[in-house]
């Protein structure tokens, strides 16, 4: 059997170098690795956000915590605050970690709802150390010790897309990555497997090899425009296909959350970092005109603004062949499903992953595509009918895009997924599935999808203790908050930079 011996990786953005970097930590002594990337066309430049699933990326490639929330000016994320989404002038926090802690075998937002229809008046975000910690502006680590409160915590991070990039660079390049400067002008296909056999620049440099990686960004060049994998178009359930971007300067004191706010047709984020605040407005083109939209988002800044605003248009959707033949797209290439819930560099780990544990020999058995397509795939599904739910489960907001997404027909799954919940707060989730009880729950409850009832298992519980164990629950969150640092102290804590 013939392994695979040279890696080419088109694109040097998040996606690129998250690749090299993974591919180099794991296979850098048996196979060569190189990466074409254009200064000319440059990268997408956005995407600072992301989920608790970045430490499994960063453990991977050997980041030393300290050093990356340095380079990259980052800050900690306990969650996602959305502000006017479920109607106008309401507020929901959908926290990283767990609602309450596990006491025996009824789930604990099943405890929570039993406690209800017993009478009790206490939202489900006071049994959040994650929402209490983001509103005071704290922030703590998860503790390992089940027994601490602190072990229902989980936190990712914001941070600067460019010097991320640069940073990966760095450590890619460390361990032998070879990066070539140029724009790709042609490929070579084996004319009997259609294999990508090489890669052509501008200049006339040629860059062969076994298996090729398209991170070319929404162009997809290898696996759209050379290999033909046709897209699959969400854009009838996600109707965003615009952002305006633009930078301004920071808060005075970092809050540990992104922020969403719901707009006449769509959604303003705001990131804050240590050295600025990242903003956006994402917007549907057929509800709203750009400069609108740019008018909007210049209106709704926290300070100056540090550069002019920059435009980027996408489609909602999918490859489900993001494997085919010998070229496997991971990034924007694949497919991209909006910002909302900060999924994107989650899904480049994915595939990452899914390449790592499926990686082919050098014939690249079409079982393994078939395997990767179908695991990602799946991945992709339960993002989107997630991301779904915010747009669909509002009220109150009378503007087209938002009546149109309220009037939309669902996929299957997602109504039975609203269905159960909304009879016995019942959370149906497949095992593969990337957000787990405690987020759709949050978005749920937080979008107005109330639970009417409880599963019989909270039959079980005796009210009066169940009632008890709540308000020591909420007593000992409450307790906690205020000993716990507040964000810009754990920064600093962590970087060693002065106050
Ligand atoms: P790109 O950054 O576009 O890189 C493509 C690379 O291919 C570049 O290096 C380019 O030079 C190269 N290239 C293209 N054509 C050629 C050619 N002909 N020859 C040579 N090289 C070529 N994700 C999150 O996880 N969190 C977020 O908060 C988030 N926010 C986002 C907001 C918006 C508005 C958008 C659009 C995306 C956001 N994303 C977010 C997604 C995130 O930005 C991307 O997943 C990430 O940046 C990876 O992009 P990429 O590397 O696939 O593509």
């Amino acid at each position: 059997m013939t392994r695979v011996g040279r890696i080419v990786i088109l694109g040097g953005g998040t996606a690129g170098w998250m690749t090299a970097a993974a591919l180099s930590a794991t296979y850098n002594k048996s196979v060569s690795i190189s990466l074409l990337e254009s200064d000319a066309i440059g990268t997408v430049g956005v995407g600072e956000a992301t989920i608790p699933t970045i430490h499994w990326f960063n453990e991977l490639v050997g980041f030393d915590e300290a050093a990356f929330v340095r380079e990259t000016k980052a800050s900690f994320k306990l969650g996602i605050e959305f502000v006017d989404w479920t109607y106008p002038g309401h507020r929901y926090f959908h926290p990283f970690g767990r609602y309450g802690v596990d006491l025996g075998t009824v789930p604990f937002h099943q405890r929570w709802l039993r406690a209800q229809a017993d009478g009790l008046d206490r939202p489900l975000s006071a049994y959040s150390l994650a929402t209490q910690l983001a509103e005071a502006g704290r922030f703590a680590k998860p503790a390992s010790d089940p027994r601490s409160i602190l072990s229902t915590l989980g936190y990712a991070y914001h941070f600067d897309a460019g010097l991320y990039a640069r940073h990966l660079r760095s450590l890619a390049e460390t361990r032998g990555v070879t990066r070539v400067e140029g724009t790709l002008t042609h490929v070579d296909r084996n004319p009997a497997t259609g294999f990508v056999t090489a890669i052509t620049t501008e200049r006339g440099e040629t860059l062969e090899g076994d298996l090729f990686v398209d991170c070319s960004g929404f162009r997809a060049l290898l696996i759209g425009e050379t290999m033909g994998a046709p897209f699959e178009d969400w854009s009838r359930w996600l109707p965003c296909d615009r952002a305006i971007a633009v930078p301004c300067t920071g808060i005075a004191e970092t809050t540990p959350f992104t922020r969403s706010t719901r707009r006449e047709a769509g959604w303003q984020w705001r990131i804050p970092l240590q050295h600025r605040t990242g903003n956006g407005y994402v917007y549907s083109s057929s509800f709203l005109t750009d400069d609108a939209a740019a008018a909007t988002l210049l209106a709704n800044l926290d300070g100056a603004p540090l550069a002019d605003p920059r435009m980027l248009r996408f489609t909602a959707g999918f490859r489900r062949q993001a494997w085919l033949g010998n070229v496997v797209a991971i990034g924007l290439s694949s497919g991209f499903l909006e910002p909302l819930e900060s999924t994107s560099i989650h899904l480049i780990q994915s595939g990452i992953a899914k390449l790592i544990t499926l990686f082919p020999d050098a014939d690249c058995d079409p079982a393994l595509a078939r395997q990767y397509n179908a695991l990602l795939g799946r991945d992709m599904d339960g993002i989107r009918d997630f991301l779904i739910l915010h747009y669909h489960a509002t009220q109150g907001h009378n503007a087209p895009m938002w009546q149109h997404t309220r009037a939309m027909s669902l996929p299957e799954r997602l109504l039975d997924k609203m269905e159960q919940y909304r009879r016995t707060g019942r959370l149906m989730l497949e095992p593969e599935e990337l957000f787990r009880e405690a987020s759709w729950l949050a978005v749920l409850n937080g979008q107005g999808v109330a639970a009417q009832g409880y599963v019989p298992l909270a039959d079980t519980l005796d009210g009066a203790t169940n009632r008890k164990q709540l308000e020591q629950i909420e007593t000992i969150i409450s307790r906690a908050v205020p000993t716990l640092p507040f964000h810009d102290a754990a920064i600093r804590a962590l970087t060693g930079a002065a106050a």
